[in-house]
């Protein structure tokens, strides 16, 4: 491995801040996420040897280095500070050059001197037009990549990024962390984010810390958990798939305080996932089926940690999923059917809604779309007049079904 952390504790005064940091990187994109205050700078400044670690060590290609001299480590290690703002009118091109300090006794490569060094990194960092500009005039995401520019001059295996995109906007976050991403594939990079939207989309591998301990380490994917995350964020997230990027998003779900009412919502195509969320955020238990495992809402009541009965992708609904159905709508408070095409093979579902109006559980069907629009059995217009004879409640909407179910439960 290119870079080997080993048992790093480090205190502030009596306070321990990093405990047995352990971890090793390849070149590769690494996030280290934790809430504020876990010790991601304070990890970050012992790797790069501003802070000196009361114990372990740091290897770099075998060589321990926590013990090498400044000048030294800063040909191995570059960082950009989280807060990098430099006060002073110099120009973007003189901050990059600071770059070359490392090498300044040196022979120059050959042919090559310090402003052709200076030149090629802020190239590849799309700043070397802004060379001339005073770096106190320039925006925040231009200054940014100067700083990487600069970094990059001292010519390191292992680049140490704190919060690289904080403060900027959306455009130059992504502008940022495509560099950075780019950048890994030749170089080791080790970067504190804390937006886990942004680590879930860039980081190959993350590390989770909390209280300044490694809580788990591993493949992005792994890592962001739901559980993960409440446990050292403490806030419910809903994870979804991006597939058209190949990542995942992260979107907080504020769970309501607990109703102790338990809904169980059927439906597909799509037609269940809000309600999933605005009941669960309203603090009712919330289960689901039957879903084809590559519906929409199939995969949303994953997301959210719904209990969910699953049928195999585009196959009927089969006998054990609809005993399976039948059983959660049995134990239900209330029983929602959602509106959602019916065909032969989904018509189960509708005979589950029968079945709990039939027990006398609240069962709300969501009628927006006329039945003949939705109706692929010819069945449909007959099982709407017996679930009303059975007592189930037609509403034309979500937010109606959930006005009903709060009505009438809490
Ligand atoms: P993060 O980067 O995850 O927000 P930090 O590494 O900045 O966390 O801080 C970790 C802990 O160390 C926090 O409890 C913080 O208050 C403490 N800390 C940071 N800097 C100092 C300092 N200079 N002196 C004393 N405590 C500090």
């Amino acid at each position: 491995m290119d870079l080997e952390v080993r048992k790093i504790n480090f205190h502030y005064g009596g306070k321990k801040i990093l405990d047995d940091i352990n971890f090793e990187a390849g070149k590769e994109l690494i996030g280290v996420i934790g809430p504020n205050g876990s010790g991601k700078t304070t990890l970050l400044r012992n790797i790069d040897g501003v802070l000196k670690p009361d114990k372990g060590s740091i290897f770099i290609d075998g060589e321990d280095v926590t013990t090498c001299s400044p000048k030294n480590l800063a040909k191995k290690m570059g960082i950009v500070p989280q807060d990098s703002q430099i006060k002073f009118e110099f120009t973007a091109l003189d901050v990059v050059l600071m770059g070359r300090n490392p090498y300044l006794n040196r022979f120059q490569l050959e042919g090559e001197t310090e402003i052709e060094i200076a030149k090629r990194y802020m190239e590849l960092t799309h700043c070397w037009h802004l060379a001339e500009r005073p770096i106190t005039e320039l925006s925040g995401g231009e200054a940014r990549k100067v700083i990487i520019a600069r970094a990059l001059t001292q010519e390191p295996k292992i680049l140490l990024l704190d919060e690289p995109t904080s403060h900027l906007d959306l455009n130059h976050q992504v502008e940022i962390m495509d560099l950075i991403k780019d950048l890994s594939r030749d170089k080791v990079i080790i970067a504190a984010l804390h937006d886990l939207n942004l680590a879930a989309r860039y980081c190959d591998r993350l590390i989770l810390l909390n209280n300044g301990k490694v809580i788990v380490q591993g493949n992005t994917e792994k890592i962001l958990t739901r559980k993960n995350i409440k446990e050292v964020f403490g806030v419910d997230v809903m994870i979804r798939r991006e597939t058209a990027t190949d990542s995942y998003a992260l979107t907080p779900v504020k769970r309501g305080e607990e109703k102790n009412v338990w809904v169980h919502v059927i439906s597909g195509g799509g037609s269940g996932g809000e309600l999933m969320v605005k009941l669960i955020t309203m603090g009712f238990r919330v289960s689901a089926g039957v879903l084809n495992v590559f519906d929409t809402d199939y995969q949303t009541a994953k997301d959210l940690g719904v209990e969910v009965v699953g049928e195999a992708p585009f196959s009927e609904i089969g006998e054990n999923a609809h005993e399976a159905n039948l059983k959660m709508a049995e134990k239900a408070d209330v029983v929602i059917l959602a509106d959602f095409p019916v065909g032969l093979g989904n018509l189960k579902n509708v005979d589950a809604a029968e079945y709990s109006a039939s027990k006398g559980i609240l069962t709300i069907v969501i009628d927006l779309t006329p039945v003949q629009q939705k109706d692929f059995t010819g069945k449909l217009e007959e099982r709407w007049r017996v679930l009303n004879e059975k007592g189930a409640i037609f509403v034309q909407s979500s937010q109606e079904a959930i006005k009903k179910v709060d009505t009438s439960m809490t």
